[in-house]
């Protein structure tokens, strides 16, 4: 009771009055009434049969015929959770969570209990756990631990169609292992139909197509293209509920949280506009959904609208295949999406937004024919649909860094990675530049063989950066405060910036910087929130979000027991955080940059030139020392060092001697710059040299 008010108080605070509050009693007859409504249902023997007779199945059918909630349920009844758990991947965090959920409810047990669900850095699982959703990178860990995934008697391979960077791992691990276990059931899912591919890919396994059931979507375009998605966005929505009987809900598609917020707080104003007008039009919910929205108000979009009224979704492309809401009528596609793609020019991976694909604007607008006839609103033309959109959205393994899957395949012994069975390889590039960044941590050696530090930073779910500013840390003796750094870096912003107290909010958290460093401040608030006994009253007198740092500390807590296993002391350097600062730039080298002029840096391995955010400490301190090394940099009208701390030019000389001289001369100012570019021309070139040495030899 206590929970659910505080849950329906946290939305009222967030959403506002508009929103009705939850009905929190899920009522068993509707559920098992809309099971049987599901299109899986009719052919749940058919499918159970299929699955006694082979060891690997593929199995397709439309978004929202019972797949994921269903089969695992099936499953679990037809006696396989007697010999081990059922698993079943989710791409998406979010998914993972939503699904467990409703499969608890629909099972009727308590979340965690017989159905549970892990994702990294919260597992909620237990002993009695026998239908676990999880993400598929959780999965891809225990195969580290567990080499045949022994404790599992069925794995499901859900959103297989999604080809995210881990299940395509996946799949190559699990081929060895489906043919050295017999006792192995792997189920393979799919929402569209190029599921031929995954059934040649185990040696022609079996297809099982669930027989659809969906209306026909009247699509429709613009006649001349869209500049402001959001506005445009608003607009269609706004016309279709103020045009047609309010049966029918609205899913808007959004590019991320961002342009979701925006659009939100638009169509809240113009309905509150409606109000006023005295209450002749229905009521019409708004309800954002993306992946760092908290769980409760994500759960939201599931609440079926009071009769009369209507409810408008604002979605990333979670919705597209991974959840699926009943009763959408219209769909409004800004055919935008939010990818991770690797950039060459500065090294690293970076989320933009890209024209989605064809395949994904189809998905979309069939989200609209599935409980009647529906339509959808495309923000784009005919012409940029037939001539700007690829045809499929490219798989992310041939598009974003590999570092964590080179540590992971390495650390399963396996020699030579373009060997390894993927189902479509990664770019040669992609793989050695991302080989050629573990070497530069020293996690790799020469030859491509994993180093000690490889081995130690494979142990931590961090990604490589991060692991080896740990390991670091261990020989400067501040493995607690680097962990404090780690963990923070780990959730989006732990500072809040509520509209329209900007300022006070501003000034508050100016209080906490440290001067040389924005890790560093982030250390401070934690410490600080310690020393008031993890307060929420600190939190909320100081614009920091509670929920932000209680996940923190779960997280913290989850990587220091890691680190006690693997024998490690979570030794601490007091007050002394220079050392912080060197581990910090023992992970973070390559990501050095160079005082060039007045708040202008340059960084020294790409020469790619960059500036402070104006969120920084340095920035608000007016400091700009000579060397920085940053977490990341943030790709708008500039690029932005995000997350920077000062560096001492000799740490850098001292921990990548490769890339890092110290010249100690007498030179005028002008001659230093000139050296300096010339330092730097040539570091760059023997790196590039370097780099294609080390590819010639390099034993892939
Ligand atoms: P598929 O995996 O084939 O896309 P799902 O098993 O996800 O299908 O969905 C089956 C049905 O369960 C859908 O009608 C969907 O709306 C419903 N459903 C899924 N999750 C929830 C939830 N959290 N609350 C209410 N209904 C849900
Ligand atoms: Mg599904």
């Amino acid at each position: 009771q206590q929970v659910e008010k505080t849950i329906n108080e946290t939305i009222q605070d967030q959403l506002g009055p508009i929103i009705a509050p939850i009905k929190s009693d899920v009522d068993k007859n509707h559920i098992s009434d809309k099971k049987k409504q599901l299109p899986i249902y009719y052919c749940r023997d058919e499918l159970l049969t299929m699955i006694r007779e082979n060891n690997v199945v593929v199995i397709v059918g439309e978004t929202g015929s019972g797949k994921t909630t269903q089969m695992t349920q099936y499953l679990h009844q037809d006696g396989y959770t007697k010999y081990g758990r059922i698993a079943c991947t989710q791409p998406r965090r979010v998914a993972a969570m939503s699904v467990a959920k409703r499969v608890s409810e629909e099972v009727g047990c308590e979340l965690g209990t017989t159905v549970g669900y892990a994702i990294r850095f919260e597992d909620v699982t237990s002993d009695d756990t026998l239908i676990k959703y999880m993400t598929d990178g959780v999965l891809l860990r225990e195969s580290l631990h567990e080499k045949d995934l022994d404790q599992y008697s069925v794995i499901i391979m859900d959103e297989a169609h999604e080809r995210s960077l881990n299940t395509d791992v996946l799949f190559g691990i699990l081929r060895k292992i489906v043919s050295r276990r017999r006792d192995l059931k792997l189920i393979v899912t799919s929402a569209t139909m190029d599921a031929n591919k995954f059934s040649t890919f185990f040696g022609g396994v079996p297809v099982y197509t669930i027989p659809g059931r969906t209306y026909p979507v009247d699509v429709l375009y613009t006649k001349t293209p869209v500049t402001d998605y959001v506005e445009a966005a608003v607009k269609q929505a706004m016309a279709i509920h103020l045009s047609t009987p309010p049966e029918g809900d609205i899913l808007i598609f959004m590019t991320g949280q961002e342009d979701i917020e925006v659009t939100c707080y638009i169509l809240e104003q113009k309905v509150l506009e409606l109000d006023d007008d005295q209450g002749r039009h229905p009521k019409l919910s708004i309800l954002p959904i993306y992946s760092m929205l908290p769980s409760e108000l994500q759960a939201r979009i599931f609440t079926k609208s009071e009769k009369g009224n209507r409810k408008c979704i604002v979605a990333t492309n979670i919705a597209e295949t991974s959840l699926t809401v009943d009763g959408i009528l219209y769909v409004i596609d800004t055919g935008y999406s939010k990818l991770k793609v690797f950039n060459p020019k500065v090294g690293m991976d970076a989320l933009q937004v890209y024209p989605e694909s064809r395949a994904a604007a189809n998905q979309r607008s069939g989200r609209a024919g599935r409980t009647g006839p529906g339509r959808c609103y495309r923000l784009f033309t005919e012409i940029q649909y037939n001539t700007e959109m690829l045809a499929n959205t490219v798989p992310e393994i041939q598009r974003t860094n590999l570092g964590n899957v080179v540590l992971l395949l390495k650390s399963l012994g396996i020699k030579n990675l373009l060997e390894f069975g993927f189902m479509d390889p990664p770019p040669q590039d992609n793989m050695k530049n991302s080989m050629y960044q573990l070497w530069i941590l020293g996690a790799l050696d020469g030859k491509g063989e994993l180093t000690g530090v490889g081995k130690k930073m494979t142990d931590l779910p961090l990604d490589p950066p991060l692991a080896k500013m740990v390991i670091a840390a261990q020989k400067m003796g501040c493995v607690s405060e680097v962990l404090t750094v780690v963990s923070m870096l780990s959730v989006p912003t732990v500072f809040y910036r509520p509209k329209d107290r900007e300022e006070e909010s501003d000034a508050t958290r100016e209080k906490f910087f440290v001067p040389e460093s924005d890790h560093l401040t982030l250390l401070y608030v934690y410490q600080q929130w310690k020393q008031h006994d993890y307060s929420m009253n600190w939190c909320n007198d100081h614009f920091i979000h509670y929920k932000a740092m209680r996940k923190v500390q779960e997280i913290r807590n989850q990587i220091a027991d890691i680190i006690k296993k693997n024998g490690m002391q979570l030794t601490t350097c007091g007050q002394d955080w220079d050392v912080v600062r060197k581990a910090i730039c023992s992970g973070y080298f390559h990501h050095a940059a160079r005082l060039q002029g007045i708040g202008e840096y340059r960084n020294m391995l790409t020469g790619m030139p960059c500036i402070l955010h104006p969120t920084s400490a340095l920035y608000g301190m007016g400091y700009t020392p000579d060397y920085v090394v940053y977490h990341e940099l943030i790709m708008t009208s500039r690029e932005y060092m995000q997350c920077v701390t000062s560096v001492d030019g000799s740490w850098l000389a001292e921990m990548a001697p490769t890339f890092f001289s110290v010249k100690k001369s007498h030179r005028t100012r002008e001659e230093k710059r000139r050296a300096n570019r010339e330092e730097m021309e040539q570091v760059r070139s023997e790196l590039m040299n370097e780099k294609q040495n080390e590819e010639q030899n390099e034993d892939l």
